[in-house]
């Protein structure tokens, strides 16, 4: 990966002789330079900077409102800067490694020290960064279901309290459609095991697409899926569990289910209603309203109870 350093102080030799030492230790691809805290605010913005060299004294903006200014966004909490300074003086130091310093370097700086507390804080950053995307995708994990990669039962219901909440807040319509595959132990029992697992991720990709960005899918059960639909009246949550039964129904499986038709039942509820006070009555009237469209012979919507 490409890196680059961002060089901030207003003398000029100074800037090319660190640049010099930096690049004949071929610690970065690129080099930006400032000759001040602003320069050096406004070049950060601009460009995809992995370290920074900031001098203390600089007219203008000096190296502490520059640490301060940069350390109060969030996306450059982690950047390591290191402080030039031409004190000896041991409270500047504190006071700069206090403010979100990284480290410092004294003037005049001995090129060896300096590239040695550029790489390790390289290092760190690295490491930093290394533990930033492995536990992104712990918690990725965490909340998906592998088969399907939709997410799994224990987000599902965090997400179900979180709307719910919300809803009965704003006033806003919380629907919640739950849907089963019908006879899906028979495709088991004809195809196999494997083929059924197939025909859950292709449930899975048809569910995906009609997602809304603010919508919840998840796998409930083995071969029971959940919708969670925020801001959504009833009889919005009737049309997209009615589009979805007919995508499924409609749907040409590859391999040696093709030809197969797979239907899905579904039942709808939604909140607000006079009988849901919170989200387990939610989930009950869904549940009781897919009940009924089993009994009234799968392949169909049905509405939670009063609704009609
Ligand atoms: P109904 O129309 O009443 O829903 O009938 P059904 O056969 O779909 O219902 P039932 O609940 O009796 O069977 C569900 C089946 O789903 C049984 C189980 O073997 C199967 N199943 C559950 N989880 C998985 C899975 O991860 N993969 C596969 N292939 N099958 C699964
Ligand atoms: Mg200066
Ligand atoms: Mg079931
Ligand atoms: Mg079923």
């Amino acid at each position: 990966m490409a890196m680059t350093a961002l060089v901030i102080d207003d003398s000029e030799v100074l800037r090319e002789e660190i640049v010099r030492t930096l690049k004949e230790a071929r610690l970065f691809e690129t080099y930006l330079e400032a000759r001040d805290g602003l320069e050096g605010f406004k070049t950060l913005l601009n460009n995809k900077v992995d370290l920074v060299l900031c001098d203390l004294e600089m007219p203008r903006m000096d190296g502490f409102r520059f640490l301060s200014m940069t350390r109060s966004r969030g996306e450059l909490q982690d950047l390591p800067i290191i402080l030039l300074t031409s004190r000896e003086d041991r409270d500047t130091k504190i006071r700069g490694l206090e403010q979100g310093a990284s480290d410092y370097v004294t003037k005049p700086f001995d090129s060896g020290e300096l590239v040695a507390r550029v790489r390790v804080q390289m290092k760190v950053k690295g490491l930093q960064d290394e533990l930033k995307r492995s536990n992104e995708l712990l918690r990725k994990l965490s909340i998906t279901d592998p088969l399907t990669h939709l997410h799994n039962r224990r987000h599902l219901m965090e997400m179900v309290d979180k709307e719910f909440q919300r809803a009965s807040r704003k006033g806003g319509a919380l629907s919640l459609v739950i849907l089963d595959i019908d006879y899906f132990k028979k495709i088991n029992d004809t195809y196999g095991h494997q083929e059924g697992d197939k025909v859950l991720v292709a449930l899975a990709d048809i569910v995906r697409l009609r997602l809304r960005s603010y919508d919840v899918a998840a796998r409930y059960g083995g071969e029971e899926f959940v919708l969670l639909l925020p801001e959504t009246p009833l009889q919005e949550a009737q049309a997209i569990a009615e589009r979805l039964r007919l995508e499924v129904q409609d749907h040409v499986f590859d391999g040696s289910l093709h030809g197969q038709v797979i239907t899905i039942s579904l039942g709808v509820a939604t909140y607000p209603s006079p009988r849901i006070e919170g989200t387990d009555s939610l989930f009950r009237q869904a549940d009781e309203a897919l009940y009924r469209a089993k009994q009234n012979g799968r392949n169909r919507v049905e509405l939670m109870s009063g609704s009609t």
